[in-house]
């Protein structure tokens, strides 16, 4: 076993300094372990990819004792939560259906946490400000791992340091990658991906506005526009403040998205121009795949790295989470005490159940929830002749979009199965 604690020797080298990274980093630090985060990264976080902590995950945060300031940090809980369909945010309202704010979510009876809206630019510092205070926890940030090869008695890491161009070997006992979806590590191993692949390509844009409520009459909540072609967009209030995500929930098929067009979606959302920054443009694939293996001796693959969910309902960072808490006291009392991980065996098949269930959720998976908006479109009948006629085709086009679930059923079978996003209930799905 490699000597931990010696200059460049440690228990376990976690590879990505990612949500999942550090959350492997309290983890094993919280139990005395001698680790390192190796991050390529400088450790800044650019764009707020997840926003929905389920109870699971808000479980771990309360034992990594951060749960309140994910609870409250991240989000106004005040902030209602009501499903409002509309042509634009300044045209017509389809339908609203009520949604309590997340203040007034019920804690169910298993457990004493409620699922928790906290944005990653959020979630991911206080993450690494309780790793950082873990005294047997390192961190390298702008340090690429090149290479990982490995012995009986350990493995070796090659690392570029990416300030100053020089190369370093480390040796750790156990490695957790935790690179993300384009791993090169599971590559380099020859893992394999199984799945669906790529389900559909999409596009987020993070904008901010003070005004963005006092524009239009249809009050705060989850808004989804619905225009001649269906369901085309959906903005989420992501710090129920200032802060909103457009997402179009149509699939998109440019690799990129410019400043300029993400700013005429916005508009298009809003009905009219209004005072907004563009803060980040993300053109992302939504994917269906599940590592054949989640590990190869001694390295094991956790998050992004062993699966990639559509994230839908909360699936991804969650489901990262219980890989976390699956393997680290695994690891622990292999390191201790020579006992084997067995971390494969109860996590992989959750996953790869997690991958229907979330898909499921898509409408590209083709479920029908007839909880539909556009029964209660009711343009006014003092309107424009032809703003009538276009609600109307809106109307239709939304009765078409109902074939995708609503977010209320998102939430029911996604965030309120926590054990599912997480990747711990192990019951098999046809
Ligand atoms: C639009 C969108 C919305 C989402 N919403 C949710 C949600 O509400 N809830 C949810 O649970 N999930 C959600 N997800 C999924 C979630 O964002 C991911 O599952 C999660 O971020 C994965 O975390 P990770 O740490 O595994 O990987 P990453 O966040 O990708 O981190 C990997 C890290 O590894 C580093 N790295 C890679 N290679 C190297 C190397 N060779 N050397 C050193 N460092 C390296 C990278 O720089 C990166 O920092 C969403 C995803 C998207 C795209």
């Amino acid at each position: 076993m490699t000597r931990a604690g010696d200059g460049n020797a440690f228990h376990v080298a976690i590879v990505g300094g990612g949500p999942v990274g550090l959350a492997t980093a309290i983890e094993l630090g919280l139990r005395g372990l001698n680790c390192v985060v190796i991050e390529q990264g400088d450790g800044r976080v650019g764009n707020a990819k997840f926003v929905d902590i389920n109870m699971r995950t808000m479980e771990f945060c309360r034992r990594w004792g951060v749960a309140e300031e994910v609870r409250d940090r991240g989000f106004n809980r005040d902030y209602p939560q009501d499903l409002i369909y509309v042509t634009t945010l300044t045209g017509y309202l389809l339908g609203r259906q009520p949604f309590p704010p997340f203040a007034r979510f019920r804690t169910p009876p298993t457990t004493p946490e409620r699922i928790a809206r906290c944005p990653q630019t959020i979630f991911d510092p206080i993450l690494r400000r309780t790793a950082e205070a873990l005294p047997s926890v390192r961190f390298r940030y702008e340090t690429r791992c090149e290479n990982v090869s490995q012995d009986g008695a350990g493995v070796t890491l090659q690392l570029a340091d990416l300030a100053n161009g020089r190369s370093e070997t480390l040796r750790a006992d156990y490695v957790a990658c935790c690179q993300g979806a384009s791993s090169t590590i599971r590559e380099a191993l020859g893992i394999a991906l199984d799945g669906a692949g790529t389900l559909s390509m999409n596009a987020n844009v993070v904008f901010r506005s003070e005004e963005f409520l006092r524009m239009h009459d249809k009050g705060p909540g989850f808004y989804t526009a619905i225009g001649p072609e269906g369901r085309w967009a959906s903005v989420l209030a992501i710090d129920g403040g200032t802060l909103w995500r457009l997402q179009l929930t149509k699939p998109f098929e440019s690799a990129t998205l410019s400043t300029v067009e993400a700013a005429a979606l916005i508009r298009r959302f809003m009905g009219q121009d209004f005072a907004f920054e563009v803060v980040s443009a993300l053109v992302w694939s939504r994917r269906e795949v599940v590592a054949s293996s989640y590990r190869r001796d001694r390295v094991f693959l956790l998050g992004d790295a062993a699966h990639q969910l559509s994230p839908t309902g909360g699936f991804g960072l969650n489901t990262g989470i219980g890989d976390v808490t699956n393997l680290s006291w695994k690891l622990a009392a292999a390191i201790e005490g020579g006992a084997a991980p067995s971390y494969w065996v109860p996590t992989k098949p959750s996953a790869a159940r997690s991958d229907c269930e979330t898909s499921a959720l898509q409408p590209a998976a083709g479920k029908t929830t007839k909880r539909s908006a556009a029964r209660r479109a009711r343009p006014s009948s003092r309107a424009d002749p032809r703003a009538i006629a276009y609600a109307r085709r809106c109307g239709r086009a939304c009765k078409r979009s109902s074939t995708a679930p609503t977010a209320a059923t998102t939430t029911d079978r996604g965030m309120k199965t926590p054990d599912c996003n997480s990747g711990i209930r192990t019951r098999t799905r046809p």
